[in-house]
C-alpha cells in the first residue's frame, strides 16, 4: 500500500487489512575467483560486484533481502549454502555457475548449479536459457540468455542468474495483477539519440531517457557498450531499448528513428 491507500483507510477508519507476504529474497554469489569489495586485489581475483547490485536493486523494490555471500565452486559448499537459502529465504537469486562460455566448443567453465538444483533438490528446472520467439526465428536474448529458473515445493524458488535482473523485478503491478506480483512492464516510445547498430539476436539495451520541453516523445541515449561485466553501462539507465535482430535489410537503427523501450528505472 501506498501513501494514497493508507489515506484512505485512515479516512473511512480501517486499521486493519490482510495484506500480502512480501518475499525474503536471499542473493548468493558464486566463483573461487571472487572477493569481498573490502578486500584487497590478487592476481587471478576480481571484487564481487553482482551481490551488491542484486541486493540493493531488490531493496529498492521493497523485498526483505537476506545477503549469503561468497560460495566457492565446490558441490558441498554450494548444496550448503542453498540449503542455508532455501530454509531462510523464499527467493534465492544466485549469479555465477551456470554458462558455457560460447567461444570453446566444449562446456570450460564450471557448470555446477544447475544439475544440483536437478539432481540434488529435486527442483522442477523451468528453464536453462532464455530464448526470442519471431514467427521466423528462435534466438538467445541478449542479455538473460543464461538464465536459469527452478523451484522446489512451493513457495520456495531458485533463481541462479548470470546477469544482472533489472527488468525482471516488479516495478509496476497492474491493479488486476496486484497480489500475484506478475509484472507488467512499462513499454513506452522514445526517439534514439544515435545511431545504434543491431546485433543478429534480439536485445535489450540499456539506455537513458531524457525528456526535452515540449517534445511528446522522450530521447532514449545508449549507455555504449552492453558488455555484462561493463558495470559503467548500467549506471544511469532507465531504460531497456527493444531492439530487433539485425537483418539483411536492417543492420542499424538511425538517430531519431522511434524504438520501444521498457522502464526499469526511476524516470
Ligand atoms: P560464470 O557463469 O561463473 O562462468 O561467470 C561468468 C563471468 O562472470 C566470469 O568472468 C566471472 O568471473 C564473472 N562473475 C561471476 N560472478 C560474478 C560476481 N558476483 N561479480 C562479478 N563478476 C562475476
Ligand atoms: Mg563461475
Amino acid at each position: 500500500m501506498g501513501p494514497s491507500e493508507i489515506g484512505l483507510l485512515a479516512t473511512v477508519g480501517v486499521t486493519e487489512v490482510e495484506v500480502q507476504k512480501f518475499p525474503v529474497v536471499a542473493v548468493m554469489s558464486t566463483g573461487n575467483e571472487l572477493l569481498n569489495p573490502e578486500d584487497d586485489l590478487h592476481p587471478g581475483k576480481i571484487r564481487d560486484s553482482n551481490r551488491s547490485t542484486l541486493l540493493a536493486t531488490i531493496q529498492e523494490h521493497g523485498y526483505p533481502t537476506i545477503n549469503l555471500g561468497i560460495v566457492g565452486d565446490n558441490p558441498d559448499d554450494l548444496l550448503n549454502a542453498l540449503n542455508e537459502g532455501i530454509s531462510r529465504a523464499d527467493v534465492i537469486i544466485t549469479s555465477g555457475g551456470v554458462s558455457m562460455g560460447e567461444r570453446y566448443p566444449t562446456p570450460v567453465y564450471l557448470i555446477l548449479l544447475t544439475p544440483m538444483l536437478d539432481i540434488d533438490l529435486h527442483a522442477q528446472i523451468h528453464f536453462g536459457r532464455v530464448l526470442h520467439e519471431t514467427r521466423v526465428s528462435q534466438q538467445h536474448l541478449l542479455p538473460w540468455r543464461w538464465t536459469v529458473l527452478a523451484n522446489l515445493a512451493l513457495p520456495s524458488q531458485v533463481i541462479p542468474c548470470l546477469l544482472l535482473l533489472p527488468a525482471t523485478s516488479c516495478h509496476s503491478c497492474s491493479e488486476e495483477d496486484a497480489g500475484d506480483i506478475r509484472p507488467t512492464p512499462t513499454i513506452i516510445k522514445a526517439r534514439l539519440s544515435c545511431d545504434v547498430k543491431l546485433d543478429p539476436r534480439p536485445e535489450y539495451h540499456r539506455c537513458i531517457l531524457t525528456w526535452h520541453h515540449q517534445e511528446p516523445l522522450p530521447w532514449a541515449q545508449s549507455t555504449g557498450n552492453q558488455v555484462s561485466s561493463r558495470l559503467m553501462s548500467m549506471r544511469s539507465a532507465n531504460g531497456l531499448l527493444m531492439l530487433p535482430p539485425k537483418t539483411e535489410q536492417y543492420v542499424e537503427l538511425h538517430k531519431g528513428e522511434v524504438v520501444d523501450v521498457m522502464v526499469i528505472g526511476r524516470l
